[in-house]
């Protein structure tokens, strides 16, 4: 609409998650490439490639045994004194030992799942957004990212172009379970349809899917995450929960990072300096703007209400 010129009343820009930010060359997981060789550089080790199966707790000694298993089927003990997890909740719970009594409130936890179908072409026609909601009750495609716009460098060169046509949808549903080749050519139709990129301009594709892409606040998931979150406080005080699924909190990276650095702070110090569920508590989002509740417990956003 900007784009066309219309000019929103009371002086409010468009309504979007944000107009400007960084962004690494070649994507974010460059930073992480670089945190590693950090970590690495002052004597630290990652173990990259491993699974936890089972989390067990002494709690007279404070301390934890850690049994993972790696990709090549190798099973692994490391010992803890803390855990720091940034895996989903009911993963989390099913693994420990002893086993939580909370295991049912996080296995009543609800996710969104995801799959991006990305459009390798070439065109001629550039366009500037990021990314772009659809709308149009034509296409079942929601978002549309622009990964040139994103950094030049993802892409080989001026007359490339690279979108992720992304569809929300559930682990197992229709869409969820259609076959790559049928997945491609629903976008490839669908991008024709809005206009972004002609089918034949379409050189390569692939799909990718994200289980648990979204944590969903239904009308229980306050309540759950209160009694999973009580019983871990007083029953595991050495695991500590950070990040997007590992709070069950709508993080943005940037928040989901700061609830890790803020839990390195605590366990330095060997108290609570930080309480990290109120990370996120003050930002603003543009799909937070709409009127609703916020609810008491740390930071959670809207909390929607079935309707009767
Ligand atoms: C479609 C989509 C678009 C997004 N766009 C943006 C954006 O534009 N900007 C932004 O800031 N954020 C964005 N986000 C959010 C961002 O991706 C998350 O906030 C961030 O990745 C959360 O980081 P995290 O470390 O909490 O979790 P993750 O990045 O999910 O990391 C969790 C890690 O735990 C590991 N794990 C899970 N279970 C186990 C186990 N049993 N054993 C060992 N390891 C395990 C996983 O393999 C994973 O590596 C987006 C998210 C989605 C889904």
């Amino acid at each position: 609409m900007r784009s066309l010129g219309f000019k929103p009343r009371g002086g409010a820009g468009a309504k979007t998650l944000i107009e400007s930010f960084r962004y690494r060359r070649r994507g974010p997981g460059m930073m992480w490439e670089a945190a590693a060789d950090k970590i690495k550089a002052s004597g630290g080790r990652i173990a990259m490639d491993r699974r936890f199966e089972k989390l067990i707790f002494d709690p007279d000694r404070r301390t934890w045994t850690v049994e993972t298993i790696g990709g090549d089927g190798t099973s692994e003990t490391f010992q803890a004194r803390h855990v720091v997890s940034s895996a989903p909740i009911p993963e989390l719970l099913a693994a420990l030992s002893p086993t939580p009594l909370s295991l049912f409130h996080a296995r009543a936890l609800k996710y969104r799942d995801f799959l991006t179908v990305v459009l390798i072409g070439r065109t001629q026609r550039q366009w500037p957004d990021n990314w772009i909601y659809i709308h149009d009750p034509r296409v079942k495609v929601g978002r549309v990212q622009n990964f040139r716009s994103w950094s030049p460098e993802m892409v080989p060169d001026a007359t490339s172009t690279c979108l992720g046509l992304e569809y929300f949808c559930s682990e197992g549903d229709d869409l969820w379970g259609m076959a790559d080749g049928d997945l491609i050519a629903l976008a490839k139709q669908e991008i024709s349809a809005i206009g972004l990129l002609r089918g034949e301009e379409v050189t390569d594709a692939c799909v990718v899917r994200q289980k648990k892409a979204y944590p969903v606040y239904d009308e229980t998931y306050l309540e759950n995450l209160r009694m999973i979150r009580f019983e871990l406080a007083s029953r595991f005080p050495a695991l500590h929960l950070v990040g997007r699924n590992g709070m069950h909190k709508y993080n943005n990276q940037d928040h989901a990072m700061m609830t890790g650095m803020l839990t390195a702070a605590n366990i330095l110090a060997g108290r609570t300096l930080y309480d990290v569920w109120q990370v996120n508590e003050d930002a603003e989002y543009g799909e937070a703007g709409v009127s609703g509740a916020r609810e008491a417990l740390g930071s959670a956003r809207l909390v929607p209400r079935r309707v009767a």
